[in-house]
């Protein structure tokens, strides 16, 4: 069985909020695993795949062939997924605060007694997952390749078999964060064998077979983890694996109606032409062209289609240092 670990967090408006978190113990012979899903909360692929998980690692422990112990928590994020607004999710930011939900996590642990309720629930979810050896994030990006943020220290050794397991088409390896991303405090506060943040494509990008997959590639890691007392072949990998500061970020020069030229995938010649934004329709001198900055492939695009001044339109990946790269994180 399950032991039931969710807890209980005080919400904005003093309401009582809860975390879905369930802890399978095997045989105590196989490391303990921590996956979690929506820290960002308007990212709901891992939470299917999690949600698929769950009855799987069940049957699995009553078999008697789960060795670690594996804590899942499908849903970690329970201000986020209140913040609806005219039908939308809105994630990513905590509305009453402004603050990202994946930053500080290290502040937050850093206070003996968390200032915010917000600060409280970032100290919890660390501390559960702090003394995992292999720590998930699943994240989702706005329309997305697969790919899997990891620090060099993991990468490729523990990395790979991951990629492989996954299948993403992009590694992107980062050296310094500094922002206090969930994956960069268990990092820095725990003692993982291994903690990587997966990006399970785009936030459309929900679906059983989709789920199915992705639970199917985390079910193979899990074995030749020795998690689970079981088989498994995962296939050769050969997706691009991009140094941090090699990622071109693309931002909108000007709002306007965004007009993807290049796709999800595809790859791209410096200073070929990919999109362009028509600031204002009707005039044709509004348009505005939008060229890759370096040879690379696309591996994220804006999923809105009326593009604010100033946001992320596409991301690609590179060879050299982007010009634009001033240190520090991406994006998750
Ligand atoms: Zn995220």
């Amino acid at each position: 069985m399950a032991k039931d670990l969710s807890w209980q967090v005080t919400g904005d408006a003093g309401n009582t909020l809860n975390i879905g978190a369930w802890r399978f113990d095997g045989n105590g012979n196989g490391p303990s695993v921590h996956l979690q899903a929506g820290v960002h909360a308007d990212e709901i692929a891992g939470m299917l795949v999690l949600h698929q998980l769950l009855p799987r690692l069940q049957a699995c422990q009553a078999q008697g062939l789960l060795r670690g112990s594996v804590t899942v928590v499908p849903q970690a994020n329970p201000f986020g997924i209140g913040q609806f607004r005219q039908g939308k999710l809105l994630g990513r930011f905590h509305e009453a605060t402004g603050q990202n939900f994946n930053r500080a996590f290290d502040h937050s642990l850093a206070m003996e007694r968390p200032a915010s309720n917000l600060a409280q629930w970032q100290k919890q979810l660390v501390q559960l997952a702090a003394d995992a050896d292999l720590v998930l994030d699943l994240h989702t990006d706005d329309e997305a390749l697969p790919y899997l943020y990891i620090h060099r220290r993991f990468w490729p050794e523990q990395g790979l078999a991951l990629a492989a397991a996954l299948q993403v088409d992009v590694v992107i390896v980062w050296d310094e964060g500094g922002d206090g991303s969930f994956e960069e405090t268990i990092i820095n506060h725990g003692a993982p064998r291994l903690a990587a943040t997966i990006e399970l494509r785009g936030q459309a990008d929900v679906s059983d077979a989709l789920a199915q997959q992705d639970a199917d590639g985390l079910w193979a890691w899990l074995c030749v983890n020795g998690v689970i007392d079981e088989v498994a072949v995962i296939n050769e990998w050969q997706g691009d694996v991009v140094d941090m500061g090699c990622m071109e970020t693309i931002l909108a020069p000007c709002a306007g109606v965004l007009v993807f030229e290049k796709g999800l995938g595809d790859y791209v010649e410096e200073g070929q032409p990919f999109a362009r934004i028509i600031a204002r329709p009707g005039d044709p001198d509004s348009e505005v062209i939008l060229h890759a900055a370096q040879t690379g492939r696309m591996v994220t695009g804006h999923r809105e289609r009326l593009a604010a001044q100033g946001s992320v339109v596409a991301k690609f990946t590179g060879t050299r240092l982007s010009d634009s790269y001033s240190g520090g994180v991406l994006d998750p």
